[in-house]
């Protein structure tokens, strides 16, 4: 019988995480204080998050002990499974042998939990006893209400309003777990106020629901803020899915030639490539291929500019060097809720720029396509975001086809499409289109860009 399923033993969880600060051929641009235009001191963020996360943002340390405590948490679903998609491979009749890391094992489905986990301990630690935050399609803020449960904490999540009416149950989940999930925008806020005075049928934007999480946490002593991708500790965080990945292709003796990964704010791709990158830069694997795949609709990294902005609408948080869409940018709606904001990681701009890794732009019809046919032959029903991913991967085992190369291509499996089945419907009854944003929007969206 041919092997499909690779686990490490919960004593092979790793006791690190990988901090790629301290590899970086060039430093990565200082984030900036919006209003003196100055690089951001520890200080300034204090009033959003715990000094341990302020720390670990920063850090020059090459490797950070994970706490016994998480590591007990992380024991609930990890190390997750490494699959070899053999039947797709055989479907595909390519020659290439074609990996995946599966995140939906956990509580919440997908990835998000591994720094859910993290940022919660750090928070309560420090005395800590509410935490906000936004979220999209609902992935996240799942995910932080299942840690804000484990630990005692108060969670309060701000919906983007158009997910919080057609997504009620990521909106259920967070109440299972104790939260309490209101839409944005919101009358909570100033930020909620000033919009739903402008436009009361406003569907809500990622940026929008940013700036009102903001608002709230600097607003109140017992209350911090919560991201749950795009900035440094978030990424470190995840780093625990590629050093497992690593871990477990080494005892089986292999190693792959193509990482590829869905990007939304980038973390659950970063968090598989990093420890590979690693050995990029070491010149262990000089010829490594890592391949952010992103929405048409949504082409941050290969339509958007390297430049400083900031991470919300309202123009709240320090400024970012990263590959920018312009933050007024309100994206079409995609099924993919998770890779729909206008930002990127830093990390991951930086090492684009550095010529490092490569971007990708997909369609979302072909990727819906994509996820179909992974589902009828691995039997795993992926999210629309990770979709993404598997399209760039198929297009990828039919070049090897093509070209008779017998690569290995290793992807994140970055959640379970469980309570995305209206999306996957809209698919099978033809109501999705292509969307590729245009040219001329994307420019003035770029108009706004802070002069910096
Ligand atoms: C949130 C999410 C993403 C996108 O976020 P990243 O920070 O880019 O990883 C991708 N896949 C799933 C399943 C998600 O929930």
């Amino acid at each position: 019988m041919e092997q499909v399923k690779y686990k490490l033993g919960e004593k092979d969880l790793p006791k690190q995480w990988y901090n790629i600060l301290a590899d970086l051929p060039e430093p990565l641009p200082a984030p900036l204080h919006p209003a003196t235009g100055k690089p951001i001191q520890p200080d300034d963020l204090k009033p959003l998050f715990p000094m341990a996360l302020i720390e670990q943002e920063m850090s020059p340390q090459r490797y950070i002990d994970i706490p016994e405590e998480i590591l007990e948490i992380y024991s609930l679903w990890r190390p997750t499974t490494l699959f070899r998609a053999r039947r797709l491979e055989k479907a595909l009749k390519t020659p290439a042998k074609i990996y995946y890391k599966y995140e939906g094992e956990s509580p919440a489905g997908s990835h998000k939990p591994n720094t859910a986990v993290a940022q919660v301990y750090y928070n309560k630690k420090e005395g800590i006893e509410r935490i906000t935050t936004e979220t999209g399609a609902g992935q996240w803020g799942s995910a932080l209400s299942f840690a804000g449960a484990l630990f005692g904490v108060k969670i309060k999540v701000y919906m983007v309003k158009i997910s919080y009416e057609q997504k009620p149950y990521r909106r259920i989940m967070m109440q299972t777990w104790g939260a309490e999930c209101v839409p944005s925008p919101s009358p909570d806020t100033k930020a909620g106020r000033a919009m739903l005075e402008k436009d009361p049928d406003c569907p809500g934007s990622l940026g929008l629901a940013i700036s009102e999480a903001v608002e709230d946490a600097v607003s109140r002593d017992d209350t911090h803020y919560s991201l749950g991708s795009v900035l440094n500790h978030v990424l470190l965080h995840q780093t625990v899915i590629g050093l497992e990945a690593k871990k477990i292709l080494e005892e089986i003796g292999d190693y792959p030639d193509i990482v590829i990964g869905c990007v939304g704010g980038g973390s659950n791709f970063a968090g598989l490539f990093l420890p590979f990158l690693k050995d990029k830069l070491d010149g262990k694997k000089p010829d490594l291929r890592i391949i952010n795949v992103e929405p048409a609709s949504c082409p941050t990294l290969t339509k958007g500019p390297y430049a400083y902005d900031f991470g919300d609408e309202a123009g709240l948080t320090p400024l970012l060097k990263m590959n920018t869409l312009g933050h007024g940018f309100i994206p079409p709606p995609v099924h993919a809720g998770g890779l729909r904001y206008h930002g990127m990681a830093p990390i991951i701009s930086h090492l684009l720029n550095l010529g490092l890794v490569e971007a990708v732009a997909v369609h979302q019809l072909e990727t819906f396509e994509a996820g179909v046919t992974f589902a009828r032959n691995e039997g795993i029903i992926s999210a629309p975001e990770t979709d993404h991913a598997i399209r760039a991967v198929i297009d990828e085992a039919i070049k090897c086809r093509e070209e008779g190369k017998e690569k290995t291509i290793l992807f994140n499996l970055s959640g379970h499409g469980h309570f995305d089945m209206s999306a996957y419907q809209a698919y099978f009854e033809g109501k999705l289109q292509n969307y590729e944003y245009p040219e001329d929007k994307i420019q003035e969206s770029l108009k706004e860009l802070p002069k910096v």
